[in-house]
């Protein structure tokens, strides 16, 4: 089992539109996956096809111990994976948890009961370095990183990084940074092309070959709560994150290399 943060405290990268659609077609080559939402905005549980106005229970109140994970975990139909979903109260985390004890820890202590069930955990998490992004890095075995290929890219990449060194120090040595993802990427564009070659030359190994284009479909398909996989199998958007997930399996175990779907 592996845990993945999918974490960048920059917004509007494509943290979500990766976890939710990573998460659907890693399900749909076979592996059982679990979604977990660590954003008061609620993205991930929408695009999953899950109603936030309508949880008894969500990761907050998992967090705060008044719900298990068994009786907070929901089952997306349209993604093919379990979800731990959230709602607008989450963002009341950080405050609750302030003098808890453990409270980097919580979600990692809630994750360790069910790591048998699944083959992967998807965290994704909120664009800021807080407490519940915390709580991700502090369950997380690595960290994917989205990046959009603009002029600011790699601006703030670094207190990311200073967090992630801090984390490893002291909270989870088994952290790494699993891969920089390019997101929404526009060929057309000098500038990205640009930003793109850069990141070629100074993550190499730590950049994924998969790129992400700008994909209308990818952008429409939350509002249907659907993945990208079930609401158009073929456009360019799911046949890239079915080949991230492809990229992602051969990187852990070379052996079982992806045969194409
Ligand atoms: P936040 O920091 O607010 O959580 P995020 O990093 O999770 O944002 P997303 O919500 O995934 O980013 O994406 C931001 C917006 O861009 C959304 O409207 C999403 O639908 C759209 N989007 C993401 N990826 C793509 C893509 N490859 N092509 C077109 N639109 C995209
Ligand atoms: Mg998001």
């Amino acid at each position: 089992m592996k845990i993945l943060a999918i974490a960048n405290q920059k917004g509007g990268v494509g943290k979500t539109t990766t976890a939710v659609n990573l998460a659907a077609s890693l399900a749909h080559l076979g592996r059982r996956v679990l979604l977990v939402d660590l954003d008061p905005q609620a993205n991930a549980t929408m695009g999953s096809g899950l109603d936030k106005s309508k949880l008894k229970h969500t990761v907050y109140t998992m967090l705060i111990g008044e719900s298990s994970l068994a009786d907070t975990r929901q089952v997306s139909e349209s993604g093919g994976f379990d979800v731990l979903p959230a709602n607008r109260e989450l963002a009341g985390a950080e405050v609750e948890l302030v003098e808890a004890e453990a409270r980097e820890s919580r979600l990692k202590d809630a994750l360790t009961a069910v790591a048998g069930d699944y083959d992967f955990i998807v965290l994704d998490c909120p664009p800021a370095l807080n407490l519940l992004t915390l709580n991700g890095l502090v369950a997380a075995d690595s960290v994917m990183i989205p990046m959009q290929c603009e002029y600011y890219a790699l601006e703030g990449l670094s207190d990311l990084v200073n967090t992630l060194r801090r984390v490893k120090q002291g909270l989870n040595r088994r952290i790494e940074i699993e891969g920089l993802l390019r997101t929404m990427f526009d060929p057309r564009s000098t500038l990205a092309q640009q930003v793109s070659d850069q990141l070629v030359k100074h993550f190499t190994s730590k950049l994924y070959h998969t790129v992400i284009p700008r994909n209308v479909r990818l952008a429409e398909a939350p509002s249907y709560g659907r993945p990208i996989l079930s609401y158009d199998k073929s456009s360019k958007g799911a046949q890239a994150y079915l080949q991230l997930a492809e990229e992602l399996l051969a990187r852990h175990n070379p052996a079982e290399a992806a045969h194409p779907v």
